[in-house]
Order: C-alpha cells, then structure tokens, then sequence
C-alpha cells in the first residue's frame, strides 16, 4: 500500500500554509489543536485526545498485536514577532509569526500519520505528540504534568527541526549533547539615589551596576574549564535613574547557556560570588535570582544510530551526516528525554532559508515530504513486522 508522495506533498503544503497564516502563542494553540485533532481523526487514528497540558493533542494509531510504543513529536506554537514576508498565506494574526518553523513541523507529523494511517507496515503502537508552547520552555512540561507517559506510554521518542542553512532533503543530528541548556538571571543592584552633581551623599547603582556587567564576562574567560562550554549574556541593563538623578535600583538581566548540569550549577555559583562581591566594593547590595528554562537535550547514541540509518532508507546517504558540534539553543524536546531515550535530528530548510526567529523566516514547504517520509522511516525500523 505505498502513498502518493506528491499528493501527501501537496496535501502538507496546504496545511502547512494554512497553519503559516493562524499562528497562536505558547498555549494559545485552540485553533491549531482543532485543526490537527480534526486532521488526525480524519485519517482514520485509533484515539485523538485533545488538551493534553493545555493545548497539547495526542494521537495513538495501532497495528498488529505488537506491543512496543513509539512517539514522534512536533511543535505547534509561533512567537511573537510581526511577519514581514509578503506570501499570500502570511500571518493574519499582527505580532505573531510562525518564525520557527513549527508550522512545518506540524504539517510533516500529520502527513507521517497521514501516511501511516493509510500505508500500514508496522507492529506496535506509534503515539503523534503534538505539543504547545516549545517556545517558552513550558509546553513538554504541561504534558508530562498532565499524564503523558501514564496516558499514553512510549519506550523511544523522535522529533525534527528545521535547520537554515543545511539544504533541502538534508538530515544531520548527533549522539550525546545536541542542544543546550538554558539559564535566566536578573541580578538586582539596591542602593541609594540622589542628585546627578552629588554622588559621593549617597550610594549609587549604575557604576556597580556596568563593574558587574564587566565581571561576569570571567566566568567563561576565567572561571569555568578550557573544555568546558559555556555562555554568559547580560541582554538588558535597567535603572531608576533620569538625566540628572542618580539611580539606586539597577536589574542586571540575561541569559546562560551550558551542556551539562555542572556547568550551569558553576555558572550560577560564580555569578553569586561576583555579583555580591563587586556590589560590596561599591556599598550597595546585590540579589540573584537564577532559574533554569530549559535542560540540556541529551539523544541516545543507539538511536541516533537508528536514526541516522532511517534518513538514510529515505535519501541519498551523502546527505545524512553527524553533526560535529552541539549548538548553543535550546529545546524542550530534552524533557521527555528525561523519561525516555530518543533523538531529535535536524532537516535541512535550504540554504537560502531566514534564520530561525527572523521576520522574514519562512518554513520550506519541500522539506515536508523528506519529515514526513523520515517520521515513517522511523516507525518502520523501530517496530519492525514480524515475517510471517
Ligand atoms: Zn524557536
Ligand atoms: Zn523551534
């Protein structure tokens, strides 16, 4: 029962751009969640529960009597950034954008239970994870809250993301860490404000402030290993001050980035460490706050080699590669690998492509069939039919 490719390319394509032009925030994916769950019973899937941690959809397609479990993952929320592409099918939402691509992903996990649903060749049981809110590092953790692994148990996991820049039909991913962690801060300076012509009456921030700014740069130059990865981004300095008033009220924000839990433990340790330190040498006192966004992704090297070996039963193999390094962004497809092995993999969006988060950024509708049919690929590897 082989698929028509190009009618289930055509068919992606459409439902892509239709997704492209109702882009929803983090948890706000109503009409995107009705349309896939609408979609999935369309072809016919065993059972499609909606609301899965918020507007999460869980589709579940048997065959056979096996009784392994696989899920495939995709991502359905958009950010909020104003399109500035001109296609027909462009955002009619002002301020929000599918500018990463989840609208492909999407489409490309419909089309493989499109696919699937209607070509068989499997034993077992695949669950389609459709999650919210990737984007804010929250939406893989409302589904996990929410009984996902209880409800609807899997042993492995894959998902794909579009990659700019690697082309068209492209496969690449890699054992260990793929993607990092993310770490917020705000560190907040309080001291005493005052008259602009009269510093030395009170105990003012903004000084502290750029000294702190200029000290947490060592944390990577200095303080963690040569063989360690690291990033530390102050993005935003804030103050109380005016023109000629002195602030006494200073926040310090940005962002970290590590591969391994130890890093990020020591990043916030000497964070701390400089922060009250240098807020000491100045007289004014200092607060860190440090939360942890998203964890490293970690994929297992069995599966990737699984992995690999799928995109290459789909495409020429010169065109499914390791990856050489880890890159510093982050996904919160690394929670579920929190609960069960996998690989996430990335699929070439052309070279051509804007980059991710970009307001010119748009998914390239010829990479779905290639998500679709390595979705499908997969599903076939891992729950092989027995001969008989
Ligand atoms: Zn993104
Ligand atoms: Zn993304």
């Amino acid at each position: 029962m082989a698929i028509d490719l190009s009618k289930l390319s055509q068919e992606m394509t459409v439902w892509r751009r239709d997704l492209h032009a109702n882009p929803e925030f983090g948890f706000e994916e109503k009409r995107t969640s009705a349309f896939v769950a609408a979609k999935l019973r369309e072809f016919g899937l065993d059972d499609v529960v909606e609301g899965v941690g918020g507007t999460g959809v869980v589709g579940t397609l048997k065959r056979g009597n096996g009784n392994r479990a696989i899920a495939l993952r995709a991502d359905m929320d958009a950010l909020r950034i104003n399109e500035q592409g001109s296609a027909e099918y462009r955002s009619r939402n002002p301020g929000i954008m599918h500018a990463c691509g989840h609208d492909g992903h999407t489409a490309m996990l419909l089309g493989a239970a499109k696919g699937l649903a209607e070509g068989g060749g499997f034993d077992g049981t695949v669950r389609f994870i459709f999650q919210p809110a990737e984007e804010w590092g929250k939406g893989a953790l409302a589904m996990l809250a929410d009984g996902l692994m209880e409800r609807f148990p899997f042993e492995e996991i894959y998902g794909l993301h579009n990659m700019p820049g690697l082309p068209v039909g492209h496969f690449q991913t890699k054992a260990g860490a793929i993607m990092s962690a993310e770490d917020n801060f705000e560190i907040v300076l309080h001291g005493v404000g005052g008259h602009a012509a009269r510093p030395h009456w009170g105990n003012e921030v903004l000084v502290a402030a750029c000294a702190t700014v200029m000290n947490l740069q060592t944390i990577v130059a200095r303080r963690l290993s040569p063989t360690d990865v690291g990033v530390v981004s102050v993005t935003e300095l804030i103050t109380d001050g005016t023109r000629n008033a002195l602030p006494g009220l200073a926040r310090i924000l940005g962002d970290a980035r590590s591969f391994r839990p130890e890093v990020s433990a020591k990043i916030e340790e000497e964070m701390r460490v400089i922060a009250e330190g240098t807020a000491r040498s100045y007289n004014v006192s200092a607060e860190v706050l440090y939360t942890r966004e998203f964890v490293p992704l970690l994929n297992d090297a069995a599966l990737v080699d699984e992995a690999l070996a799928a995109a290459r039963d789909i495409s020429d193999p010169s065109h499914v590669t390791t990856a050489k390094e880890p890159m510093t962004g982050s996904e919160d497809f690394a929670r579920f690998l929190e609960h069960v092995p996998g690989c996430f993999a990335f699929i070439g969006n052309g070279e051509a492509s804007a980059p991710l988060h970009n307001p010119n950024f748009d998914f390239n509708d010829d990479a779905l069939i290639h998500g679709a049919s390595f979705f499908t690929a997969i599903v076939r590897r891992r729950l092989l039919p027995s001969k008989g």
